[in-house]
C-alpha cells in the first residue's frame, strides 16, 4: 500500500477533528510531501503556498495560525488543500460538507469540482444528501444495508429510479416532485442480522415471495445501469415481471 498511498487522497466528514490543532497551517499543508518528496515538482513551500491559494487562503495570512482560529469551512478548505497538495489520482471524499453551514456548502462543493476537472481527478463521494449527490456526480451508487442497490449514470437515477429503494429516496426528499409512495413501515434491521433473500424485503412495497429466498444479484440494464432486484422498476417507475 505505501507507494500507492499518496495517489489516495482524503477528506473527511469533520474538518475540525480531521486537522492536528497544535500544528501550523503551513506544516499541515505541507506533511505530505515531506512524507513523499517524489512529489515535490517545484518546493514544498511553493507547492503549499499554491494548494492554500487554490482554495482562495494566502498562505502570509493563514500559514502561521492553527486550526483553532478557523470556522469549519474554512478547516475544509485547509483540509481539501492538504489533499491536493499531493496530486493524488483518486480523492475520497467523505461526507465532506454535512457538518457545514449551508452557506459554505456551495464553496467546498466547487473547490471539489474544479479540482477534478484541474487535476483529471476520480472523486469518490460519499453523501446522504440527494441534492449535494446530484450537483456532483457523473455516476452514482445506492446503498443499503450495505449492499449494492443500484449504480447508474447521475441523469438515469434522479429521472428513473430503477431500485424501489431509490424510488422511495427520491420520492422521500423535501420538496420532490415525485409521485409519494407508501409509507415505509418498522425500524432498518441490524445489517449485524439482516433479512433472507433480498435486505430491502422487509421494507419493500413490491416485496414477493422470491424476494425472501433469493438474493438479487447485481444485473446490468440498458443504458449503462445496474440494479440488484428481481423486479426492477420500469422508466415509468412500475415494477417490470
Ligand atoms: S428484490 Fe424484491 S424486495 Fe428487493 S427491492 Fe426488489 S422487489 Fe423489493
Amino acid at each position: 500500500m505505501r507507494p500507492l498511498r499518496p495517489s489516495l487522497q482524503m477528506i473527511m466528514q469533520d474538518p475540525i477533528a480531521s486537522l492536528n490543532p497544535r500544528r501550523r497551517v503551513r506544516d499541515i499543508v505541507a506533511e505530505g510531501l515531506r512524507m513523499w518528496p517524489d512529489r515535490v515538482v517545484t518546493s514544498v513551500d511553493e507547492q503549499v503556498a499554491e494548494g492554500l491559494g487554490a482554495v482562495g487562503m494566502d498562505i502570509g495570512t493563514v500559514g502561521d495560525r492553527r486550526p483553532g482560529s478557523f470556522s469549519g469551512g474554512q478547516c475544509q478548505r485547509i483540509a481539501i488543500a492538504r489533499a491536493l497538495a499531493l496530486r493524488p489520482d483518486v480523492l475520497f471524499c467523505d461526507e465532506p460538507v454535512s457538518a457545514l453551514d449551508v452557506s459554505v456548502q456551495a464553496r467546498v462543493l466547487n473547490l471539489i469540482r474544479d479540482a477534478k476537472e484541474a487535476l483529471g481527478l476520480t472523486v469518490l463521494f460519499v453523501s446522504h444528501d440527494l441534492g449535494v449527490v446530484k450537483s456532483v456526480s457523473d455516476r452514482v451508487m445506492v446503498m443499503y444495508l450495505g449492499r449494492v442497490c443500484e449504480i447508474a449514470p447521475v441523469e438515469a437515477v434522479y429521472d428513473a429510479p430503477a431500485h424501489p429503494y431509490t424510488n422511495l429516496l427520491l420520492s422521500s426528499a423535501p420538496g420532490s416532485r415525485r409521485p409519494p409512495v407508501p409509507d415505509l413501515t418498522g425500524e432498518t434491521p441490524s445489517p449485524l442480522d439482516p433479512p433472507s433473500g433480498c435486505r430491502f424485503r422487509t421494507r419493500c412495497p413490491l416485496a414477493r415471495e422470491r424476494c425472501a429466498t433469493e438474493t438479487p444479484p447485481l444485473r446490468a440494464l440498458p443504458g449503462g445501469r445496474s440494479v440488484a432486484c428481481h423486479f426492477p422498476l420500469d422508466s415509468e417507475n412500475e415494477a417490470t415481471p
